[in-house]
Protein backbone atom coordinates (compact mmCIF):
# COMPACT_ATOMS: atom_id res chain seq x y z
CA UNK A 1 0.00 0.00 0.00
CA UNK A 2 1.01 3.76 -1.12
CA UNK A 3 2.67 4.55 2.50
CA UNK A 4 3.60 9.10 2.55
CA UNK A 5 6.64 8.67 0.24
CA UNK A 6 4.87 7.03 -2.50
CA UNK A 7 1.86 9.98 -2.12
CA UNK A 8 4.72 12.53 -1.83
CA UNK A 9 5.74 11.33 -5.19
CA UNK A 10 2.88 11.09 -6.74
CA UNK A 11 2.09 15.05 -5.47
CA UNK A 12 5.75 15.78 -6.92
CA UNK A 13 4.32 14.41 -10.35
CA UNK A 14 1.15 15.42 -10.35
CA UNK A 15 1.36 18.81 -9.51
CA UNK A 16 2.83 20.66 -12.55
CA UNK A 17 0.55 18.57 -15.00
CA UNK A 18 -2.69 19.46 -13.35
CA UNK A 19 -2.47 23.03 -11.35
CA UNK A 20 -3.82 25.49 -12.64
CA UNK A 21 -5.95 23.25 -15.10
CA UNK A 22 -9.57 23.33 -15.88
CA UNK A 23 -11.70 19.69 -15.32
CA UNK A 24 -13.51 19.43 -18.98
CA UNK A 25 -15.15 16.43 -18.15
CA UNK A 26 -15.01 13.57 -15.35
CA UNK A 27 -16.55 9.95 -16.14
CA UNK A 28 -17.44 7.74 -12.82
CA UNK A 29 -17.51 4.17 -13.42
CA UNK A 30 -17.48 2.95 -10.14
CA UNK A 31 -20.08 4.84 -7.72
CA UNK A 32 -18.40 3.09 -4.89
CA UNK A 33 -15.13 4.50 -5.49
CA UNK A 34 -17.05 8.27 -5.03
CA UNK A 35 -19.14 9.79 -1.53
CA UNK A 36 -21.64 11.49 -3.25
CA UNK A 37 -24.10 11.01 -6.18
CA UNK A 38 -22.47 11.03 -9.37
CA UNK A 39 -24.07 14.05 -11.00
CA UNK A 40 -23.50 16.90 -8.01
CA UNK A 41 -19.50 15.29 -7.68
CA UNK A 42 -19.40 15.94 -11.44
CA UNK A 43 -21.13 19.30 -11.16
CA UNK A 44 -18.91 20.33 -8.99
CA UNK A 45 -15.64 19.70 -10.37
CA UNK A 46 -16.34 20.52 -14.25
CA UNK A 47 -15.42 24.14 -15.13
CA UNK A 48 -12.81 24.25 -11.94
CA UNK A 49 -9.52 24.71 -11.81
CA UNK A 50 -7.26 22.82 -9.37
CA UNK A 51 -5.33 25.15 -6.85
CA UNK A 52 -2.99 23.00 -5.35
CA UNK A 53 -2.41 19.46 -4.26
CA UNK A 54 -1.31 18.31 -1.03
CA UNK A 55 -0.75 15.27 0.88
CA UNK A 56 -2.18 14.44 4.72
CA UNK A 57 -0.62 11.17 5.89
CA UNK A 58 -1.37 9.01 2.82
CA UNK A 59 -4.08 11.26 1.06
CA UNK A 60 -3.49 13.35 -1.65
CA UNK A 61 -5.47 16.37 -1.48
CA UNK A 62 -6.69 18.14 -4.33
CA UNK A 63 -7.84 21.57 -4.02
CA UNK A 64 -10.48 23.50 -6.14
CA UNK A 65 -10.23 27.37 -6.51
CA UNK A 66 -13.79 26.83 -5.41
CA UNK A 67 -12.20 25.76 -1.83
CA UNK A 68 -13.80 22.30 -2.44
CA UNK A 69 -11.71 19.77 -1.92
CA UNK A 70 -11.24 15.57 -3.88
CA UNK A 71 -9.15 13.37 -0.94
CA UNK A 72 -8.02 10.60 -2.44
CA UNK A 73 -7.07 7.22 -0.57
CA UNK A 74 -5.26 4.65 -2.70
CA UNK A 75 -4.98 1.97 -0.77
CA UNK A 76 -4.04 -1.26 -1.70
CA UNK A 77 -3.90 -1.58 -4.92
CA UNK A 78 -4.84 1.63 -6.32
CA UNK A 79 -2.71 4.14 -8.75
CA UNK A 80 -2.64 6.31 -11.16
CA UNK A 81 -2.19 7.39 -14.78
CA UNK A 82 -2.06 10.74 -16.63
CA UNK A 83 -1.90 10.67 -20.12
CA UNK A 84 -3.83 11.57 -23.36
CA UNK A 85 -6.50 8.78 -24.87
CA UNK A 86 -4.35 6.93 -27.01
CA UNK A 87 -2.03 5.96 -23.75
CA UNK A 88 -5.21 4.64 -21.68
CA UNK A 89 -4.18 2.12 -19.55
CA UNK A 90 -5.70 -1.36 -20.44
CA UNK A 91 -7.36 -1.74 -16.84
CA UNK A 92 -10.79 -1.00 -15.87
CA UNK A 93 -11.25 3.01 -14.34
CA UNK A 94 -13.00 3.68 -11.51
CA UNK A 95 -12.86 7.35 -12.23
CA UNK A 96 -11.53 9.79 -15.04
CA UNK A 97 -10.79 13.48 -14.88
CA UNK A 98 -10.10 15.18 -17.80
CA UNK A 99 -8.08 18.09 -18.84
CA UNK A 100 -8.96 18.91 -22.30
CA UNK A 101 -7.01 16.56 -23.80
CA UNK A 102 -4.99 15.17 -21.31
CA UNK A 103 -7.17 12.44 -18.43
CA UNK A 104 -5.96 11.48 -15.03
CA UNK A 105 -7.11 8.11 -14.98
CA UNK A 106 -7.73 6.50 -11.60
CA UNK A 107 -7.16 2.70 -11.47
CA UNK A 108 -7.39 -0.43 -8.90
CA UNK A 109 -9.80 1.97 -6.52
CA UNK A 110 -11.34 -1.28 -5.00
CA UNK A 111 -10.94 -0.32 -1.55
CA UNK A 112 -9.75 3.18 -2.76
CA UNK A 113 -11.76 6.32 -2.73
CA UNK A 114 -11.81 9.67 -4.85
CA UNK A 115 -13.69 11.75 -1.47
CA UNK A 116 -15.83 15.09 -2.29
CA UNK A 117 -15.42 17.54 0.80
CA UNK A 118 -15.93 21.17 1.09
CA UNK A 119 -13.92 23.07 2.87
CA UNK A 120 -15.83 22.96 6.45
CA UNK A 121 -16.26 19.33 6.35
CA UNK A 122 -12.55 17.99 5.28
CA UNK A 123 -11.90 18.87 8.85
CA UNK A 124 -14.20 16.04 10.09
CA UNK A 125 -11.96 13.90 7.65
CA UNK A 126 -8.62 15.19 8.55
CA UNK A 127 -8.87 16.63 11.38
CA UNK A 128 -7.88 12.86 13.57
CA UNK A 129 -4.20 12.54 12.01
CA UNK A 130 -2.00 12.81 13.97
CA UNK A 131 1.51 15.07 13.25
CA UNK A 132 3.36 15.15 9.73
CA UNK A 133 6.60 13.48 10.73
CA UNK A 134 8.66 15.44 8.20
CA UNK A 135 7.21 18.98 9.14
CA UNK A 136 9.64 21.45 10.88
CA UNK A 137 7.86 21.43 13.64
CA UNK A 138 8.06 17.99 14.40
CA UNK A 139 10.89 17.45 16.56
CA UNK A 140 12.65 14.69 18.46
CA UNK A 141 11.17 16.41 21.98
CA UNK A 142 7.77 16.29 20.44
CA UNK A 143 8.61 12.47 19.17
CA UNK A 144 9.56 11.59 23.00
CA UNK A 145 6.94 13.19 24.79
CA UNK A 146 4.41 11.56 22.46
CA UNK A 147 6.17 7.84 23.16
CA UNK A 148 6.32 8.57 26.67
CA UNK A 149 2.33 8.77 26.64
CA UNK A 150 2.31 5.67 24.78
CA UNK A 151 2.09 1.92 25.90
CA UNK A 152 2.04 -1.13 24.24
CA UNK A 153 3.95 -2.76 20.80
CA UNK A 154 5.92 -0.28 18.99
CA UNK A 155 5.17 -1.21 15.09
CA UNK A 156 1.05 -0.57 16.33
CA UNK A 157 1.42 2.71 17.74
CA UNK A 158 4.09 3.53 14.51
CA UNK A 159 0.94 2.74 12.03
CA UNK A 160 -1.05 4.58 13.95
CA UNK A 161 -2.68 7.64 11.92
CA UNK A 162 -3.90 9.25 14.72
CA UNK A 163 -0.32 9.32 16.37
CA UNK A 164 2.08 9.60 13.38
CA UNK A 165 0.64 10.09 9.74
CA UNK A 166 1.75 8.67 6.42
CA UNK A 167 3.77 5.29 8.14
CA UNK A 168 2.29 2.09 7.31
CA UNK A 169 3.41 -1.63 7.27
CA UNK A 170 6.36 -0.67 5.00
CA UNK A 171 7.91 2.06 6.55
CA UNK A 172 7.45 0.99 10.31
CA UNK A 173 9.19 -1.93 9.66
CA UNK A 174 12.22 -0.34 7.64
CA UNK A 175 12.57 2.76 10.23
CA UNK A 176 12.38 -0.09 13.21
CA UNK A 177 15.45 -2.12 11.62
CA UNK A 178 17.31 1.38 10.16
CA UNK A 179 17.18 2.09 14.21
CA UNK A 180 18.06 -1.17 15.08
CA UNK A 181 15.34 -1.61 17.46
CA UNK A 182 12.90 -4.77 16.87
CA UNK A 183 9.32 -3.40 16.21
CA UNK A 184 7.68 -5.91 19.25
CA UNK A 185 9.16 -3.85 21.75
CA UNK A 186 7.15 -2.62 24.32
CA UNK A 187 7.34 1.69 23.91
CA UNK A 188 7.51 1.74 27.73
CA UNK A 189 10.76 -0.01 27.82
CA UNK A 190 12.52 2.06 25.09
CA UNK A 191 15.11 4.35 26.49
CA UNK A 192 16.11 8.18 26.21
CA UNK A 193 18.74 7.02 23.23
CA UNK A 194 16.35 4.15 21.81
CA UNK A 195 13.76 7.11 21.07
CA UNK A 196 16.04 9.68 19.81
CA UNK A 197 17.16 6.63 17.13
CA UNK A 198 14.16 5.87 16.26
CA UNK A 199 13.15 9.59 15.54
CA UNK A 200 16.57 10.06 13.15
CA UNK A 201 15.90 6.29 11.66
CA UNK A 202 11.72 7.83 10.85
CA UNK A 203 13.27 11.29 9.11
CA UNK A 204 16.30 9.11 7.16
CA UNK A 205 14.00 6.25 6.11
CA UNK A 206 11.13 8.93 4.85
CA UNK A 207 13.16 11.26 3.03
CA UNK A 208 15.52 8.63 1.80
CA UNK A 209 12.41 7.01 0.03
CA UNK A 210 11.01 10.40 -1.01
CA UNK A 211 14.17 10.55 -2.89
CA UNK A 212 13.93 7.55 -4.50
CA UNK A 213 10.29 8.31 -5.53
CA UNK A 214 9.02 5.33 -3.32
CA UNK A 215 10.89 2.56 -1.85
CA UNK A 216 9.95 -0.90 -3.48
CA UNK A 217 12.83 -2.36 -4.43
CA UNK A 218 14.78 -0.37 -1.96
CA UNK A 219 13.71 -2.06 1.14
CA UNK A 220 16.10 -3.84 4.06
CA UNK A 221 13.49 -5.99 5.37
CA UNK A 222 9.82 -5.37 4.59
CA UNK A 223 8.61 -8.69 2.45
CA UNK A 224 12.07 -10.19 2.67
CA UNK A 225 11.94 -13.34 4.81
CA UNK A 226 14.01 -15.50 4.82
CA UNK A 227 16.18 -13.37 2.31
CA UNK A 228 19.69 -11.98 3.57
CA UNK A 229 19.91 -8.79 5.70
CA UNK A 230 22.00 -6.66 4.30
CA UNK A 231 24.10 -5.85 7.01
CA UNK A 232 25.25 -8.96 8.48
CA UNK A 233 23.82 -11.85 6.10
CA UNK A 234 21.32 -13.69 8.61
CA UNK A 235 17.60 -14.54 7.45
CA UNK A 236 15.11 -12.32 7.27
CA UNK A 237 12.41 -13.08 9.70
CA UNK A 238 8.93 -12.17 9.62
CA UNK A 239 6.26 -12.30 12.71
CA UNK A 240 2.87 -10.96 12.78
CA UNK A 241 2.39 -8.66 15.28
CA UNK A 242 -2.20 -8.58 15.52
CA UNK A 243 -3.06 -9.33 11.89
CA UNK A 244 0.45 -7.32 10.46
CA UNK A 245 2.76 -9.15 9.31
CA UNK A 246 6.19 -7.86 10.20
CA UNK A 247 9.90 -8.04 8.98
CA UNK A 248 12.89 -7.41 11.03
CA UNK A 249 16.79 -8.85 11.81
CA UNK A 250 17.27 -10.67 14.92
CA UNK A 251 20.79 -9.86 14.86
CA UNK A 252 20.36 -6.18 13.85
CA UNK A 253 17.26 -5.22 16.06
CA UNK A 254 17.29 -5.54 19.68
ZN1 LIG B 1 21.03 -8.24 10.26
Amino acid sequence: MPELPEMENYKNLLSPLVIGRTVTHVDINRIKSINIEPEPFKGSLVGQRISHIERKAKHLLFHLDTGNILVLHLMLGGLMFFGREEERPKRTTQIEIAFGEEILYFIGLRLGYLHFYTKESIEMKIGQLGPEPLENGFTSNQFTSMMAKKRGTLKPILVDQRFISGIGNCYSDEICFHAGILPTRNVKDLGAQELSKLFYSLQFVLHEAISYGGYDPKCRVYDRENEPCLRCNQAILQDKIGSRKTFFCRNCQN
